[in-house]
Parts: structure tokens; sequence; C-alpha cells
């Protein structure tokens, strides 16, 4: 053996064990990245791998499969012209009960193709049990839940067309994840209907405890609802509040059926505890507005802080409910603020100028120069609001906009990244 082979073969050795000391150093959940930049064709594949070998092995065969049949059907015959992209991306869910779900969405685009290809898969494991999790393994009342299914579907879709596919086995394969609040269910387009409907439960029609540790000082159970990507979204927001009016708006809300967000003060929630329990109960979003609304983008990074921190204790200590999303005051942000806190930052993109304008009528004519996911900055520390809103809501009712929550506008908008 020559002086230089032996030399590899150790610094081989070597390199195995660098590699192997570093894939030991890995933490338990990463995500896997695959990106390339060919000629014709790109790639961005991420995914998470967990400490479960089971899980991984499913996750890992179906990426694979996509990608390969990507690569058979689209990179092989488009190396003379034309383009292609995959694109891979996914949400990571884990309750304290240890099930685990993630949520892959798949998106193929080509020159080859008609219209853009997508496919939603899901992945539920029971860590603790290490086994599959389908949504019959965490279902209180089979009956209960097809019929709870087909009552939300029937709401959008009037025909009856979901009746003969909502079966117990369908029950078995239907694609969902469990997040802290909800059970979300992705309904699979269906003879050619467009939409995949995306489907929010309530934890409490499953056999999940979630929200046990904080029932000695609230328990809320969110309603049910259904949000159709394909049709307009609004979501209406509050903040300054809670106030004297904010009931008020709450009984307005209900009376169209419709959920919006209040960025409340924390220093106004011990005074409006009911205010805030009945916004939650009729499945309102709560968001942080800071403490005593001084102009954060003044403050300190320590201030920052104290501020947001301060407003999610009491709300937490109060209601049991954790905010994620922040409306800085004044809709002023800077750095300090983006590096103070790693909540959804949440602005507004219509500002119907209800702090400053005295007639609803005029109010509402900007509430209603709106588009699709706009956003709608509102104060529900102004009487003239709910008048405002009574002129708006029915209008944009007619225009057949949906309301949703903040958080219910992010995940619209990523579906309809991943499915439009
Ligand atoms: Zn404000």
């Amino acid at each position: 053996m020559s002086k230089k082979l032996g030399c590899c073969i150790l610094l081989s050795i070597f390199a195995l064990l660098i590699l192997q000391i570093s894939i030991k150093k890995k933490p338990d959940d990463y995500v896997k990245t695959i990106i390339t930049n060919k000629k014709n064709t790109i790639v961005a594949i991420n995914y998470p791998q967990t400490k479960y070998k089971h899980l991984n092995q499913k996750i890992q065969k179906y990426i694979n499969d996509v990608y390969d049949d990507f690569k058979d059907e689209y990179d092989f015959f488009l190396n003379l012209k034309g383009k292609s992209e995959l694109n891979i991306d996914y949400t990571y869910y884990i309750t304290k009960e240890g099930y685990i779900s993630i949520v892959l969405y798949t998106y193929i685009d080509s020159s080859l193709l008609e219209s853009p290809l997508r496919e939603i898969k899901t992945f539920a494991y029971d860590s603790k049990k290490k086994r599959d999790l389908s949504l019959l393994d965490i279902t209180k009342n089979k009956e209960n839940l097809k019929q709870k299914i087909l009552d939300t579907l029937k709401l959008k879709y009037k025909d009856e067309t979901y009746k003969s596919l909502i079966t117990n086995s369908y029950l078995k394969k239907i694609p969902y994840s469990i997040s802290k609040d909800k059970v979300s269910l992705y309904i699979p387009s269906y003879q050619n209907k467009v939409t995949p409907y995306l489907i929010h439960l309530p934890l409490s029609d499953f056999n999940l405890n979630e929200k046990e540790e904080n029932k000695h000082v609230f328990d809320y159970t969110p309603k049910s609802k259904v949000i159709d990507p394909k049709q307009k979204v609004l979501a209406l927001t509050f903040d300054d509040g809670p106030s004297k009016y904010t009931d008020k708006i709450i009984n307005l809300l209900k009376k169209y059926d419709i959920t919006a967000t209040f960025f409340v003060l924390g220093n106004k929630v011990s005074l409006y505890e009911d205010t805030l329990k009945k916004m939650l109960k009729e499945g309102h979003e709560i968001g942080n507005h800071s403490y005593n609304h001084k102009l954060m983008s003044t403050l300190s990074e320590d201030e920052i802080k104290e501020q947001i921190q301060k407003t999610q204790d009491i709300i937490y200590e109060k209601l049991g409910y954790k905010v994620n999303s922040l409306r800085p005051t004044y809709g002023s942000v800077n750095t300090k603020i983006k590096q103070s806190t790693n909540m959804n930052i949440v602005l507004w993109s219509v500002d119907t100028l209800d702090w400053k304008l005295k007639d609803p009528k005029k109010i509402a004519e900007r509430g209603l120069k709106v588009k699709d996911e706009d956003i709608i900055l509102m104060h529900d520390s102004k009487s003239r609001t709910e008048k405002a809103l009574s002129i708006m809501i029915p209008k944009l009712l007619e225009e057949n906009y949906q309301f949703v929550t903040i958080s219910e506008l992010e995940e619209v908008k990523l579906l309809r990244k991943k499915l439009q």
C-alpha cells in the first residue's frame, strides 16, 4: 500500500467519524432541505424530521416518491426546452399529549402542464404510543363528527355531494392536523368542484385535553368554522380596547355570525374580563397591542419586551389564552420591536380613520373600499365604530366576503400559495 493511499484511507475514516459525530449532534427535530437550480428545473423541498424513525420513514418515502416522479415526468424531458418547478413546504405541530402533526404542501408547475398541480399530505403520529394517529383515534363520536363535517360543509356547499363521501373509511384517511386550539381538516376538492375546504373544529369534539391545565381559569370552546380559500377574505381588526363599546360590537358581529381580531391593551384586561371571555366564546381572536399604548418604536428593547410580556401574562392569567400576534402602537415598527419578539407583527391595509372621522357613514365608506385579503383597522374604543360597522357588514357580506381572524388569514394565504 502506498503511503498516499494509506493516508487517504485514514483521512476517510476520520471524515466518517466527524460525519458520525455531526449526525449524532443533530437536534431531535430538524428540517431537511433540498434545493437545486438547474437550467430548466428548480426544486425547493423542505420537510421536518423527528426523533421517530417510523414517522421519518413515511415522510421520507412520500418526498422520495414525489421527487422521483417529478424527475421522471418533467426533469428528463425538459432538458431541451420548457421549465418546471417543484416546491414542497410544511407546517409542524406538536400537542402536549405528544401528538405530532405535519402538513406537507406540494406544488408542481411545468410548461408541460395546463395548470399547476397541488397536493396536501398530512402525517399524524402519537409519539407516546409510537404509532400513527388517524382522525378516528382521537374522535369521541364518529356519527357526531360525520354530521358536524356535513353540517359545516352544507353552509358553504349547497348540495349534498359530500354526504356519500363522508364515510367511516373516509374519516380514517382524511388529511388533518391538530394545533394548540383546533383540529383542522383539509377536505380535498371533489369532482372538480375547485375548492379544497379547510374546516376548523374545536378540540372539545375530540379526545384531546390540551386546555385542561387552564380549565380552572376559563374554559372556552371556539365555534367550528369553514373557510373557502377560493372566496374573498377580509380581516376586521379592532385596536385600543376593550372598552364600554366592545360588547356592542361583539353583539353586532354575532348577529351576522362573523369573527374578528381584537388587539387589546394589557392594562384594560382586568377591567373587562367578562368582555374578553365573551370574545373568545364567540370565536374571535385576541392580539397584543402593548400594555399602556406607549409609542413602542421610541422605547428601549427592555421596555418593549416589558410592554409585550406584561400584556401576554395578564391575558394568560385571566383567560388561559396565549396570544400569537402583536400590533405595535401607532402602527410604528422598527428593528428593535422586531428583535424583541417572535410574535407575528400585524399592521393593516385599510385604515377606516374611525379614530378621526366623526361620521359613521364616512367611516363605512372607507371600510367598504376593500379587496381580497385586506386587513381593516378600526377601534372598539369609539361608539361610532359600531354604527359604521352596521353599515359595512351587510354590504361586504353581499359582496361575498368571508370574515376571518388574523391567524385564519395567514392560513388562507398559505393555502392559496400552495393550492391555487
Ligand atoms: Zn392603538
